[in-house]
């Protein structure tokens, strides 16, 4: 007896070593073996295997140890020696706007004004007369001029359709003559609340309209594509990104505005067997009456369409002066950005979410409209004592010491989208001067201070690649390697740490690290193979890895694999 015991134990021990977690006398549906698997577990162990069945990981371990439970119709992927991670996640971004805008005028890296108004010309001729021409991401920041564009030099390439313009950051429009007369935009028309229409020195509207000002030409456009486009086209438009988000090794989007068209897309595209990756939406402050009145609380849904919370907006955009800050810009003493709205009209909306069981994030860049957002997240956790509202701060991008440290005290979630240090880099300080700029984008700081950060690309602000999320984060440089060194070096995070903020803080920011975010036995198996091991390469190099299988839930959604 004893012998016997002493054998068990010793091979109980064994086990243990080798680090097999399994559960007994299965096959599995899926074995992927000869692979470098990171398993963003609680101690970043790696693997060479993973065994799948019903969707779910059931074994990590050795190939001996997978190889065992492989039966006659297992599938089994060679990974022939690439690295395995967790499936990427993004969150934040507007997949409407990255299928609508996939379709219309690409402005992101125009140069100037001429070539702007040559890719619209080119639209023109292809688009039959009448129609609706949508352009994206010109930025007056990165064209020669420095200016914004007008309306009449729009109407040179196209006096006969209607044009929308949006720009890169999305918080600033330009039409051109035909959309405002069809909207009936004139120089009498007052500022609508909150918004701006750009007027000339004669008082003639430019074309621009910044802000709440999008509402003249299609409210709700940036959260539902009302106003200018069908259903169907919508619906079109989000399967177009959640198929691109699959390509990516994207497993989970956050959509972080969303409305009722999306809502019941992704439900539409889910039951016909059409929606690849999973996705977490967040409902306009709008629709938060609606829910509380309908009991309906953050995690409802599917485990492929769910429902994380309601999102709001509170300040606007750095590039366009009108994030809020606690002190005036630098490059415009007079302004100290926007606030969108009152103090009173955020702490509604977030105790009402609160208290009904409604998770929020909350859109704050400067560390004015921060502050104000804080203040509130306390005041609402001191009345109501909820024990978990896992609060989020989308952007957050300038912070500072006193800030951080209440983040830590509440355990808010920063939402934050490290792609913008490549462009942030070349405005921020003009914008904010020396001493606010070390806390732009302050990533090593909440690193250190325990705060909770998970990374979105704000796509389409910037592409959806989340291997860029990680190369920015770890080096602080654009896709070009500038600047050398990285912009405010001090402030970038081990690789390993930008990793899992596309990986198991995505899943912590939705409450489902539980199920996602790690290669663990029980989990959901939603994993990537790449082409190299991004902590083994140099950090400059990372951005040049690639996808090369993206699996959802057991399902291969997409493959390059040879
Ligand atoms: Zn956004």
């Amino acid at each position: 007896m004893k012998d016997k015991e002493g054998v068990k134990k010793k091979s109980a021990r064994k086990v243990e070593k080798s680090g097999v977690k399994r559960e007994k006398g299965i096959f599995l549906d899926t074995a992927i073996i000869n692979a470098n698997v990171i398993t963003v577990d609680e101690n970043m162990s790696r693997a060479e295997a993973v065994g799948i069945l019903n969707g779910r990981i059931v074994a990590v371990g050795s190939n001996e140890e997978i190889e065992s439970m492989v039966g006659s119709n297992t599938k089994v992927i060679d990974a022939k020696g690439k690295t395995v991670v967790p499936g990427f996640h993004d969150s934040h971004m507007h997949p409407l706007l990255v299928g609508h805008f996939a379709r219309g005028v690409q402005l992101t890296d125009v140069k100037d004004i001429p070539e702007m108004l040559e890719r619209i010309k080119e639209k023109v001729k292809e688009t039959p007369k009448g129609e609706m021409i949508l352009g994206f991401g010109w930025n007056q920041e990165r064209m020669a001029e420095k200016r914004y564009p007008t309306r009449w030099e729009v109407d040179t390439v196209a006096p006969d359709h209607p044009v929308f313009l949006i720009h890169w950051n999305a918080h600033i429009y330009l039409i051109n003559t035909v959309l405002m007369k069809q909207k009936g935009i004139t120089r009498d028309t007052p500022d609508p609340p909150g918004g701006t229409i750009v007027k000339n020195e004669k008082g003639e509207p430019t074309g621009v309209l910044l802000e709440n000002a999008i509402d003249l030409i299609a409210p709700g456009f940036l959260e539902t594509g009302a106003g200018l486009f069908s259903y169907e086209q919508s619906k079109a438009a989000l399967k177009y990104c959640a198929d691109k988000a699959a390509e990516w090794g994207l497993t989970s989007i956050v959509d972080i505005l969303a409305g009722d068209a999306q809502v019941k897309a992704y439900q539409e595209l889910e039951a016909e067997g059409n929606l690849p990756v999973r996705v977490n939406f967040y409902l306009g402050f709008q629709y938060l009456d609606y829910l509380i009145k309908l009991g309906i609380k953050s995690g409802f849904g599917s485990s492929k369409v769910r429902l994380a919370g309601a999102k709001m907006i509170v300040d606007g955009s750095l590039s366009s002066h009108t994030a809020a800050l606690r002190e005036p810009y630098t490059d415009m003493p007079d302004s100290k950005g926007v606030m969108r709205l009152t103090p009173e009209e955020i702490r509604a909306f977030v105790e009402n979410a609160t208290k009904n069981g409604i998770r929020v994030d909350i859109h704050a860049l400067g560390d004015g409209a921060i502050e104000t957002v804080l203040k509130i997240f306390r005041e609402t956790m001191n009345k109501y004592k909820v024990k978990d509202p896992r609060f989020k701060i989308s952007h957050c991008i300038i912070h500072g010491p006193d800030l951080i440290e209440q983040f830590r005290e509440m355990n808010v979630i920063a939402n934050v989208q490290p792609v913008f240090v490549m462009k942030g880099q070349h405005w921020i300080p003009r914008l904010v001067g020396p001493q606010r700029e070390k806390y732009a984008h302050p990533y090593r700081s909440m690193m250190e201070a325990g705060i909770h950060m998970c990374s979105g690309t704000d796509a389409p602000i910037e592409t959806m690649n989340p291997i860029m999320n990680i190369y920015a984060a770890a080096v602080r440089k654009d896709a070009q390697g500038i600047p050398e060194g990285g912009w405010h070096p001090e402030q970038c995070v081990p690789v390993e740490h930008a990793l899992k903020m596309v990986t198991i803080e995505g899943a912590y920011a939705t409450g489902e690290e539980h199920v996602k975010g790690s290669i663990e036995v029980g989990k959901y198996a939603d994993l990537v193979i790449l082409t190299d091991d991004p902590l083994a390469v140099e950090p400059d190099k990372i951005k040049d890895i690639r996808v090369l299988l993206t699996m959802v839930g057991g399902e291969v959604v997409h493959s390059k694999m040879e």
